[in-house]
């Protein structure tokens, strides 16, 4: 496998910044990744793992090796009268499988239309929108060690999905490559057009988009349309999106912030956890 040195990466980052990678690869196996491992420079040098660069803004270069995830397939491996299970290789986007579940009739990812992104990123800060978390589909996924090249397949509970959060952003950050991830999607149609906010509601942009009973096909078409009236396409015009996390602080830096400024009501206690925007606490 070529491994490129000093190689630009600004047609590889959403924000097209001007740096490079002292080593990339691009891994379209999992058998790629374990013949860079094999070789103990590679081993020992620093590395980032990068999807599709949406969540990633480079500030300089990096001193290190990037690994360019390609890893391609979207297969249905199992299936009952309900459910089916896809195996999905970490390099497909995001958006290229929610299409394909549409097509198929699979209910579950139709409210997350729009995404940017690739499937190996998205169990690490557990996507979601609209009312559909990424938590809520996932079954299992592959991971490599980055420093031993060993194979580890992770269930649900190891993940320990939060709001846009899971072990991957949090202790595990850097340490592993995402190779493939199984999700369930459902044969019934069960969608949820609940979603509303104080700005905007499903229903009412179903209303506009398409006629009753309404199809997954309908709903993909309405989440668009949200979107697209939020940002300017992000392959065209770098931005980086947005979602809201509560900021989480120690005690005396509460105390600190308050002392300086009027934002009382929106400062939560560290105790406090974030599910789907809200602080329970
Ligand atoms: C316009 C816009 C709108 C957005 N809207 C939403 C939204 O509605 N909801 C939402 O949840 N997010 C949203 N995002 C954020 C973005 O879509 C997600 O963060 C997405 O998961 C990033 O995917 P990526 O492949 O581009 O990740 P990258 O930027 O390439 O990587 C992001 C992080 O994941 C790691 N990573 C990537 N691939 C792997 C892998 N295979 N194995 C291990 N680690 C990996 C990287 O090392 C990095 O830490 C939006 C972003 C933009 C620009």
């Amino acid at each position: 496998m070529k491994v490129y040195k000093n190689h630009s990466l600004k047609e590889l980052n959403a924000f097209h910044i001007d740096v490079k990678a002292k080593y990339l690869v691009r891994v379209t196996n999992e058998d790629d990744f374990k013949e860079i491992l094999s070789n103990s420079f590679y081993k020992q040098v620093i590395k980032y793992v990068l999807g599709e660069s949406s969540g990633t803004l480079f500030t300089k270069d990096f001193d290190g090796l990037v690994i360019k995830v390609d890893i391609k397939g979207i297969k249905k491996i199992d299936e009952n009268d309900d459910s089916v299970t896809i195996d999905i290789g970490a390099g497909e986007i995001w958006d290229d499988l929610v299409v394909w579940a549409i097509k198929h009739h699979y209910e579950g990812i139709e409210n997350m239309s729009g995404i940017p992104g690739t499937v190996g990123a998205a169990p690490v800060q557990n996507i979601g929108a609209y009312g559909q978390d990424f938590a809520e589909i996932f079954l299992n996924l592959h991971a490599i060690n980055l420093n031993t090249g060993e194979l580890k397949v992770f269930n649900k509970s190891e993940l320990k999905f939060e709001y846009r959060d899971s072990v991957f952003k949090n202790e595990l950050k850097d340490k592993y490559i995402i190779t493939k991830v199984l999700i369930q999607l459902n044969k019934q149609q069960l969608t949820d057009i609940s979603y509303h906010s104080r700005y905007e509601s499903l229903t009412d942009e179903l209303a506009k988009v398409a006629k009753k009973p309404y199809t997954l096909s309908d709903i993909r078409s309405a989440i668009l349309s949200i979107r697209s009236r939020k940002f300017p396409n992000w392959k065209i015009h770098g931005n980086s999106g947005s979602y809201f996390k509560n900021p989480i602080v120690e005690k005396n830096k509460l105390k600190e912030i308050q002392k300086n400024t009027r934002m009382f009501s929106t400062i939560r206690l560290k105790k406090c956890y974030i599910q789907r925007g809200m602080p329970k606490c």
